[in-house]
């Protein structure tokens, strides 16, 4: 999982009564948090990506010529070059610290990393503090929020997610609970979740009816 974390200055305090902001997130949603404090008027914005800054163009090694692996400006990131002149992110770095002052969010201390074995390896000396007195966390989707699978009482799969015997059947460990969308494929895309709702509800209808007239 990619995580970005992203610093907004705003240009007034808001009215929360914060005058710095800061997201914690990857990929799309990380994007979307950064148009958004730009359309709200931050005046600088840094977003701060642990992992290498992704290759311009597609490596050999690399089958799939698509973000991630391949560097993506999104809207979000060109709207702040437009703005500010710069790329709003930062590589290969991650937050250490959070620096409060009477028990209010200050700023942040970041440091730079690198990756050996898949574990993340802090750079000593390169530590750095940054602005920010509001941190909000998008770090991406890591599986259900665990309250509705217990209350259901279902299964919950490897990744996190409502577990079923396989990718294409709806039904739950429990009887008469299925599962579609999110909660059932893990964080994905709106056609995705319209797909998935209606092919659990002729799932639904077979299982009450044992045969459906609904299409795929
Ligand atoms: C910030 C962000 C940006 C995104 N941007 C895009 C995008 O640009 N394009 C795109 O295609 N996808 C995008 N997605 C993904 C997309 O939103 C999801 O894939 C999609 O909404 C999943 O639909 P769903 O019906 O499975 O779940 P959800 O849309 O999450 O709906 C689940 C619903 O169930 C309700 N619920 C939860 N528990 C209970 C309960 N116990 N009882 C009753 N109701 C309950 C919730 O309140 C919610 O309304 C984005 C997601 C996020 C978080």
């Amino acid at each position: 999982m990619q995580i970005l974390i992203i610093i907004f200055e705003y240009q007034q305090v808001l009215s929360t009564g914060f005058t710095t902001l800061g997201i914690v997130g990857g990929g799309d949603t990380g994007n979307d948090c950064t148009g958004t404090c730009i359309r709200h008027g931050c005046k600088s914005v840094t977003q701060i990506e642990m992992m290498p800054c992704p290759p311009e163009e597609r490596l050999a090694s690399n089958p799939w010529p698509e973000w991630p692996k391949v560097l993506k400006t999104d809207y979000g990131q060109e709207e702040a070059i437009a703005l500010f002149g710069h790329d709003p992110r930062i590589y290969e770095t991650t937050i250490k610290e959070l620096i409060t002052k009477k028990g209010r969010l200050t700023a942040v201390r970041t440091v730079k990393v690198r990756f050996e074995n898949r574990n993340m390896i802090e750079i000593e000396g390169t530590e750095q503090t940054l602005k920010c007195d509001l941190l909000i966390i998008a770090a991406g989707f890591v599986g259900c929020e665990d309250y509705t699978p217990k209350a259901f009482g279902v299964d919950l799969g490897s990744r996190g997610t409502v577990a079923t015997s396989s990718p294409d059947t709806y039904k739950t460990s429990v009887d008469k609970v299925f599962t579609a969308g999110d909660m059932h494929r893990g964080q994905s895309l709106v056609v995705w979740a319209i797909v998935e709702g209606r092919h659990c509800a002729r799932a639904v209808d077979e299982y009450l009816m044992g045969y459906s007239y609904m299409e795929d």
